[in-house]
């Protein structure tokens, strides 16, 4: 089983941001931690292993080191965390000290996961990101000597008038640092936020000032090519790693294992065998802070509904699905299943087998939201 917690507090929001946080003060923050702390310790299962915890938001690294040293031990106290497990917590450049570094490490994280975005100050400030590329450089080597040695860098790519040559220059600056993981994400213009109204703005005055998608497509190529000759390798579409550094956490979300969220918002999903279910908690704080134990989009997944997610997940991964853990949790072989859309695409050269597994090829990424289609 896996666990998640959300940290819904950031200094200034960023322009393009929709996600659930936003800058609070003090006092809410330390109602939030203490909320948090009892929704964990009611969740109390102590039949339950973790694998990986994963603390992100919102900027957690904007709380005291104190608050999440206690959040990691009230999670220690409740469940039975794994010696190996996976412990990550998200961080952006400006909000870390020595300090909160040292508490972090002394609670068991051995994962930071910094969100840079980009290596140019021009784009961070677009974006409204609160720091500098000298400030995440600084804040790196501080986790380096804190001794971190599993770090990821966030990216974006397709920024506002962003071109190739930049995207190429932030990645090649970024994987000489040798972080052990990096994940580049294309960046989404979400309805109802600044950067929003900014591009519909400029599209009005006949201004486009997103790069082309043949631009994307480029960027796309390039980050496999120039992170391969650091010796990165594609594991899932948009993250990469050293050897043995593939992100825990995530790989749990990709292949359908349990995972519990706690804070508002966060998502939770069992498995009973032959059905699953998913929740989510308040995206309300102030319900949240009155009542922890307050649900919403309760979902019941039948078996066809957990085939269909394993597939369209397992696909995001680079090896793809296994047929053999297929029909170990399904009790049905892959075949039998999907046989006759996997043989269409294995046909046309989108998807491609070994002996146990089945994933996409080069040209079916270019065209999996089509291909994951045929999987619904
Ligand atoms: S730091 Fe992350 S969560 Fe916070 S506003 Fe920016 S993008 Fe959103």
């Amino acid at each position: 089983m896996e666990i998640y917690v959300h940290i819904p507090f950031c200094i200034k929001k960023c322009t393009y941001c929709d996600f659930l946080s936003a800058p609070m003060d003090d006092e809410i923050k330390d109602k939030y931690v203490k909320a948090l702390c009892k929704e964990i310790e009611n969740g109390n299962n102590k039949d339950e292993f973790v694998s990986s915890i994963f603390i992100g938001g919102g900027t957690p690294t904007v709380l005291k080191g104190e608050y999440i040293e206690k959040i990691i031990y009230t999670i220690c106290e409740n469940y039975n965390v794994n010696l190996d497990a996976e412990i990550s917590i998200e961080c952006n450049p400006g909000t870390i000290t020595y300090e909160k570094l040292i508490s972090y490490k002394r609670s068991g994280i051995n994962r930071i996961s910094f969100g840079l975005q980009s290596s140019h100050n021009d784009e961070l400030k677009k974006l409204g990101r609160i720091h500098t590329y000298e400030d995440f450089v600084e804040n790196f080597e501080l986790a380096r000597q804190v001794g971190f040695k599993n770090i990821n860098i966030d990216l974006m790519s397709g920024l506002i008038n962003q071109s190739l040559k930049k995207f190429s220059d932030t990645l090649n600056k970024v994987a000489k640092l040798n972080p052990e993981h990096i994940s580049v994400y294309s960046l989404i213009i979400e309805e109802n936020t600044p950067l929003y109204e900014y591009v519909r703005k400029m599209e009005r005055d006949g201004i486009d000032i997103r790069p082309l998608e043949e631009v994307e497509r480029e960027m796309y190529k390039v980050t496999k090519q120039i992170l391969s000759s650091f010796g990165y390798e594609r594991y899932e579409i948009s993250n990469y790693s050293k050897s043995g550094y593939e992100c825990k956490h995530n790989i749990g979300y990709w292949t359908g294992i349990d995972y519990i969220g706690f804070g508002i918002g966060a998502a939770s999903y069992k498995n009973f065998g032959n059905k699953a279910i998913r929740w989510k908690n308040t995206d309300s704080i102030s319900k949240y802070l009155d009542n922890i134990e307050t649900k919403q989009d309760v979902e019941r997944l039948t078996i066809d509904d957990m085939m269909s997610e394993y597939m369209i997940l397992g696909f995001r991964l680079c090896k793809g699905v296994s047929k053999k853990d297929f029909y170990n949790k399904f009790g049905v072989t892959l075949q039998k299943k999907y046989g006759d859309i996997i043989n269409k695409y294995l046909v046309n050269g989108f998807l491609a087998e070994n002996e146990d597994r089945v994933f996409l090829s080069e040209k079916g990424i270019d065209v999996s939201n089509y291909i994951l289609c045929d999987f619904m």
